[in-house]
């Protein structure tokens, strides 16, 4: 055994443990270099895992295995492997997470990974010549694809435009006519609006220094025209060869946004998502590689495409809470895209209406540059704001609210009623004992869904019959309390039975493109209601709507959770950006309504001063004050069992090791909801004089936790940075 020990590969694989592996090279070959994808054995299995490190073991060579095939060489590049060591650190998270993230699903099994094809055609010396000759005896198919191609070369894309099969091109290819080629698919894009001066002042700082780093808070108030400067910034980033990506939080309604970006640039989009099939992911994962993806759209998983040359980022709607990972490799794709941007030295514009308290912390600081968008485009105005007490209402409307609603109807308006329930109502209750119907697994009662005649839990998805008679003392008088979405619905209808009631939320839009058609006929269309859940409140361009109402907020002046406020302004500054977008030449009054048990409370007046940015720094002098997050960084240790002793045992006996690190532990503290899916949640917080102390703690703390003998009986986790107690 030689003393300096094996030269070893440190490979990532996808299993639940802290660690990579080592194995040797192939035998009778030099170790694969970093950012390889490779087939080792494991146990009795094969895997696919990346090469992250080189290294020595000192195991003897015999009990150390052999990587078995060397599937791409080098396929990673040390950028991406950058931003994972970061953020498996930052995040702790396992190493071994790199497979998943930073492999399209595809690329996970044991095949060789294969680039796609040329997506182009062109003429070869030989086809030209045939080209220009007589043409009358040609298959009429063939002579189409040639005349198409005498024009100069043209993507499959085009040619499958024209009518051109596939059979027809691998005919031409096989005579030696024509031969694949690479091409950038170009369409003319169509001239944008002149921007106003705020516009020009954002993209003038955006464009001012293309070659470094720097990230812009892009805050414009709903409607002002953020999307301009995005594709405005773009072009600037496409006329200079270089690639585009736009982070957004849900693909849901995408379409809309990639039509507009398609027709204003002139290119193709590509989206990434976890919704497409593995061959679509694994073909834009490979454009954006070959440089052939000029403008990406996707979801956070984006942050980690392998771009050949990134210009510009941007990330849409940052305050939404889904840009973070809330399972498996937890972290938060809008943070890590700054961490990607200054390493690749570019520009990174992060928009919002209602920007997160971090993003206008890291602003309040200076490390983001503040652009500020205050002025609606065209003639659009600011709705009126009005406070309503719903006291004494049982079917969530009060008597102004529905009078508002008929006299918007009246005169020709749209009407947008945003309330965060689905179902019918969210509790049903015996009238005679008290029994309400609660999930047997969550701390949560069960929604009844009338229409389905059913319970069902919004938490673990546990469903079950409506009873006929209480479980409890047999009475048949069980009263449904509260209103969701679906008894709106029905309340409304019946009030205005005139015009259409469109109700939008999951159970309603379950189809992929149930609410994009919608939108297309509400956008076009007469006076409706649309009465709906957050898939409402986003930024949807709903131009005739005139009066916007948030119908029940006083669950969030009420919680626990030290984000609510937070949230609830984000809420209610998105629905009140729905109103009030008609030109006011039409002589509509917009106006954007609040309905509360509470009309005093100081939140409640704060938030109707209207204006967001002021609102928003209010809170986070209370965050500060309070030692929270973004002031304070935060991180959770949580766990999760059956029994609840566990849980509890398994956290006391991590304070110890946390502690020692130098860490502020509180806890154990039962999360907001204690048990959820039969499992009892706990979590410790943990903070530092510093976010660098907390990070170096952290990491060094966390891998030693797996060791507790308490560890193996509980589900856990690191959060950083939590977005949900
Ligand atoms: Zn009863
Ligand atoms: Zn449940």
């Amino acid at each position: 055994m030689s003393q300096s020990g094996q030269a070893v590969a440190q490979i990532a694989l996808p299993v639940p443990l802290p660690q990579c592996f080592d194995y040797l090279p192939v035998p009778g070959h030099a170790l694969p270099p970093v950012g390889s994808r490779v087939l080792v054995p494991f146990g009795r299995r094969r895997l696919v895992g990346l090469v992250l490190g080189h290294g020595e073991s000192q195991t003897p060579a015999n009990k150390l295995k052999a990587i078995e095939a060397v599937l791409d060489e080098g396929l990673i590049g040390p950028d991406l492997l950058a931003l994972h060591a970061w953020a498996s650190r930052y995040y702790a998270y396992p190493t071994g997470e790199a497979t998943q993230l930073l492999l399209p699903p595809a690329l996970r099994r044991a095949k060789a990974f294969r680039a796609a094809g040329p997506n182009g055609f062109e003429l070869t010396p030989a086809g030209h010549v045939a080209a220009a000759e007589e043409t009358s005896k040609r298959a009429p198919a063939q002579a189409k694809a040639m005349d198409a191609l005498r024009q100069g070369a043209r993507t499959k894309t085009q040619l499958t435009e024209h009518g051109i099969k596939a059979a027809t091109l691998k005919t031409l290819v096989d005579k030696g006519w024509i031969t694949p080629t690479a091409l950038i698919e170009t369409m003319s894009p169509v001239p944008g609006p002149t921007l106003n001066a705020e516009q020009s002042a954002a993209l003038d700082a955006i464009v001012s220094k293309p070659d470094g780093y720097q990230a812009f808070l892009l805050a414009g108030v709903t409607g002002s025209g953020k999307t301009e400067v995005y594709l405005q910034a773009a072009r600037h980033a496409l006329d200079r060869g270089l690639q585009v990506l736009m982070m957004i939080p849900e693909i849901g309604l995408t379409a809309q946004l990639i039509r507009r970006v398609e027709s204003r640039l002139g290119v193709r989009c590509h989206v990434y998502h976890s919704d497409l099939s593995e061959g679509e992911r694994l073909s834009c994962w490979q454009d954006a590689m070959a440089g052939r993806a000029q403008v990406v759209i996707g979801t956070r998983s984006s942050v980690f495409l392998p771009f050949q040359s990134l210009g510009l980022m941007v990330v849409d709607e940052e305050h939404d809470a889904s840009f973070k990972q809330m399972d498996g490799a937890r972290y938060q794709g809008r943070d890590l895209a700054v961490v990607r941007a200054k390493s690749l030295d570019i520009p990174i514009v992060l928009g919002s209406a209602t920007p997160s308290l971090e993003s206008l912390n890291n602003a309040k600081q200076g490390r983001y540059q503040t652009l500020v968008l205050n002025e609606r485009p065209g003639d659009a105005i600011q709705p009126t704001w009005r406070i309503l007490d719903q006291r004494g209402q049982h079917d969530g409307l009060s008597p102004e609210l529905t009078d508002k609603i008929a006299g918007h109807l009246k005169r020709g308006g749209q009407v947008l009623l945003y309330r965060n329930r689905r179902g019918f109502a969210p509790v049903l209750m015996c009238q005679a004992c008290g029994w309400q119907a609660d999930c047997h697994r969550c701390s949560a009662h069960m929604t009844l869904h009338q229409s389905q005649q059913r319970l069902q839990c919004h938490h673990c998805g546990h469903q079950s019959p409506t009873p006929r008679r209480c479980p409890s003392c047999g009475d048949p008088q069980l009263v449904p309390l509260g209103t969701g979405t679906e008894r709106l619905e029905t309340v409304l209808s019946g009030l205005f039975p005139d015009w259409p009631v469109h109700r939008v939320d999951r159970d309603a839009m379950s189809g992929r493109h149930d609410f994009e058609r919608l939108l297309a006929e509400v956008k076009d269309g007469g006076p409706c209601i649309l009465v709906g859940t957050q898939m409402l409140a986003k930024g949807h361009h709903l131009p005739k709507v005139t009066l916007a109402a948030v119908l029940d907020v006083d669950q969030a002046l009420f919680s626990g959770d030290f984000r609510a406020p937070e949230r609830l302004g984000q809420v209610v500054y998105q629905v009140a950006g729905r109103a009030g977008r008609i030109a006011s030449t039409s002589g509509q009054v917009s106006e954007f309504v609040l309905q509360t048990r509470h009309p005093e409370h100081a939140l409640l007046t704060q938030l109707c001063q209207g204006d967001y940015r002021a609102f928003a720094a209010r809170l986070l002098d209370e965050r500060q004050a309070a030692g929270l997050p973004p002031s304070e960084a935060l991180v959770l240790l949580r766990a999760e069992a059956h029994q609840p002793e566990a849980v509890i045992a398994f956290l006391r006996s991590a304070m110890a090791p946390l502690a020692q690190a130098g860490l502020q532990v509180q806890g154990p503290i039962a999360s907001i909801m204690p048990k959820r899916g039969g499992y009892w949640r706990y979590q410790l917080w943990i903070q530092a004089p510093s976010r660098r102390a907390l990070i170096d703690g952290i990491s060094s703390t966390w891998p030693r936790l797996y060791d507790l003998p308490t560890a193996k009986k509980v589900r856990w986790h690191v959060d950083v940075d939590p977005v949900e107690l």
